[in-house]
């Protein structure tokens, strides 16, 4: 299944964006051809950012949302419709930026949805300005002192808030971030993933990422153990250190009760259902 539209590509020849464009259409059109999705049945919603133009590019039914505000939308989609696939995609500046609260509140209702970061570490698509996961010291067009403090950890914050399936993968490596997604849409629950995306203009830490990374998989690292997970998600802190290695993989994962499940949704989606106008109530207010 081609997944590709006929938009024209503006992300600057050589970004990492394109390697997540292509896994992600190579997971989605594994999954219809196996028949475990269907083409109709998948939204994607995408905030602003260089992250956003996956929205052109992706022949998916979505909304292509307002800054920071891909998961308020996601969990909308979801709740009219329960049964669509709802992937959201968002940068990093986007999401852990403007949508923070957003992000830590989905953590800990669990809506069934996946959110995907584009996590470059910059402001990209206005040049370049600091984000939360920016390291400390870095030097950009609109920062040129330094950005004075450490960045936010997403892995950490993600399982401190209750996120039931945390991961990282990166750009650097097509086949580790297909099955990070593949997982990340099986899970019933909120699927977060963390992509580490070099962004070559303003932050390439493309060398950087290729050096340290390490599959947690081939670690033996046991999902379902926290207390573990938690160590592993402090194990590297978003700088450029050289002393440090990067875990990547799925971090924590467990099965518990999703937000549309808590609900008790209608069995129809919501759009499909009779409102009951109650004229005669709102008039009587109006004496
Ligand atoms: Fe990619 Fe960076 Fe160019 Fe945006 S500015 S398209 S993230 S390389």
């Amino acid at each position: 299944m081609n997944l590709q539209t006929k938009a024209q590509n503006t992300w600057c020849p050589g970004c990492f964006n394109f390697v997540i464009l292509t896994a992600v259409q190579e997971v989605i059109s594994e999954l219809i051809e196996e028949k475990k999705l269907a083409q109709k049945d998948v939204a994607i919603v995408t905030g602003i950012g260089c992250h956003g133009k996956m929205f052109d590019y992706l022949n998916l039914n979505g909304f292509y949302g307002l800054h920071g505000r891909v998961i308020p939308t996601a969990i909308g989609i979801k709740l009219g419709n329960p049964k669509l696939t709802v992937i959201g995609f968002g940068g990093d500046g986007d999401t852990f930026a403007e949508g923070i609260s957003h992000f830590l509140h989905a953590c800990n209702m669990n809506p069934d949805i996946v959110m995907i970061v584009h996590d470059n570490q910059v402001f990209a698509l206005t040049t370049g300005q600091m984000t939360p996961t920016t390291e400390k010291d870095y030097k950009g067009p609109s920062l040129p002192s330094g950005k004075k403090t450490e960045p936010i950890n997403p892995i950490a914050l993600a399982m401190s808030a209750g996120a039931s399936f945390v991961a990282r993968s990166s750009a650097v490596d097509k086949k580790h971030l297909k099955r990070t997604i593949k997982e990340a849409i099986n899970h019933k629950g909120f699927s977060f993933v963390d992509v580490l995306q070099p962004c070559i203009t303003f932050h390439n830490s493309a060398s950087y990422l290729s050096k340290h990374i390490y599959d947690l998989k081939k670690k033996g690292h046991n999902p379902k153990n926290f207390n573990k997970a938690f160590q592993k998600a402090l194990e590297w802190n978003y700088s450029l250190d050289e002393k440090l290695h990067i875990p990547v993989g799925v971090f924590y994962k467990e099965r518990r009760k999703t937000l549309e499940e808590d609900f008790s949704l209608p069995k129809k989606p919501w759009y499909l259902l009779k409102r009951k106008n109650n004229y005669k109530r709102l008039f009587s207010f109006l004496g």
